[in-house]
């Protein structure tokens, strides 16, 4: 294998910068399960104000963001309604169903945005027969509908309609901030349709680990339990947040730079013969492509460029998962795209 190895499988590969790592050296600790931790609570109190949020908590994983958050509205024979191909109803082990008792009503988007016409008769009769519909949970930029950002119009207005009809709102935001960047409208306009949102410092925004769960005082002070119980209640977890207020005082204007550098892809994928874009446009830093048969199956095809030193992710036998960020240069995009061009002219 070559030496030098170009990773576009996922955002979530960014190794921590020398400026992170030294971030990470200097950073104030304490007992964070004490409330103790100085960073910690300058990062909840940080993401929380950018977010228009009371309140935040921070947690180890995205998994446990979305987990505790379903946790605060829903309980044992409540339903929450999410799109069918979203991360907490495809990737996250049906966590609100194993730990909670809770089910999930998937609705199918196009590319991962559901309309308000699809959801308007699905909210339970208060009958015996039935589970009781709770909540309402969207993602953006959603990741499957290829780094899609919902339209600002559709989630307000699905929020809305879910407000009036006495559910409540969970927003996946795991890469909300590359939505942020790309619309330019900003965090609070975003967030103020949810009662919840969660966000991941470990995706676009380059942090090794870390998420952060904001919404009203009351509900994350009682989050805080949540968390304990899931095995979320970290130390000295500064180390971790001085990562992350790093990230978020230099890796969010650069996202533009990941959603251009996946635009130059797209746009040398859309001239290999073999290769075909699942989606024309490109919102953020992600997206799919289906290769044709002839060159074998998804995952042999990524064999194959991994042979010549470069890395994509298989999502389906025909789909390729192609994400850009800050490990990856428009140098980079450009060897990526003549890796594609070499392995489906030979074949694969
Ligand atoms: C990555 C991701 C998560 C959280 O994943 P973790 O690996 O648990 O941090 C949640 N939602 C979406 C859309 C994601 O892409």
């Amino acid at each position: 294998m070559p030496t030098e190895t170009l990773d576009f499988r996922s955002d979530t590969v960014t190794k921590p910068t020398p400026a992170m790592r030294a971030a990470i050296a200097e950073a104030e600790l304490g007992d964070d399960v004490l409330g103790d931790d100085p960073t910690v609570n300058r990062l909840q109190e940080r993401i929380a104000e950018m977010l228009g949020k009371e309140a935040a908590l921070f947690v180890p994983s995205g998994t446990m963001s979305n987990l505790t958050g379903v946790r605060l509205h829903c309980r044992a024979g409540d339903e929450l309604i999410c799109e069918a191909g979203c991360h907490i109803y495809n990737f996250e082990q049906s966590g609100y169903a194993q730990l909670f008792g809770v089910s999930a009503r998937p609705v199918e988007g196009v590319a991962g945005v559901m309309r308000l016409e699809q959801l308007e008769e699905l909210v339970r009769p208060g009958d015996p027969h039935f589970v009781r519909t709770r909540l309402v949970c969207l993602e953006n930029t959603h990741n499957r509908g290829g780094g899609k950002i919902q339209p600002y119009d559709v989630v307000e207005a699905i929020c809305r309609w879910a407000h009036d009809a006495g559910l409540r709102t969970h927003l996946d935001g795991a890469r909300l901030f590359n939505a942020i960047v790309a619309t330019g409208i900003e965090a609070p306009r975003w967030t103020r349709h949810f009662d919840t949102v969660s966000v991941c410092f470990s995706k676009g925004l380059g942090a090794p680990v870390g998420s952060a769960l904001t919404g009203p005082r009351e509900l994350i002070d009682e989050a805080v339990r949540h968390r304990k119980v899931l095995g979320g209640g970290m130390r000295q977890a500064g180390v971790l947040a001085a990562a992350a207020l790093y990230a978020l005082d230099h890796h969010v204007e650069r996202l533009a730079d990941d959603h251009a550098n996946a635009r130059r892809l797209a746009e040398a994928i859309a001239q290999i013969d073999r290769l075909q874009l699942a989606d024309d446009s490109i919102d953020t830093n992600l997206l799919f492509f289906r290769v044709d048969p002839a060159l074998g199956t998804a995952a042999e095809f990524c064999t194959a460029l991994k042979r010549r030193g470069l890395l994509m992710l298989a999502t389906s036998r025909t789909t390729i998962r192609a994400v850009t960020h800050l490990g990856l240069t428009e140098r980079d995009v450009d060897r990526a795209a003549e890796i594609l061009r070499d392995s489906a002219l030979a074949g694969g």
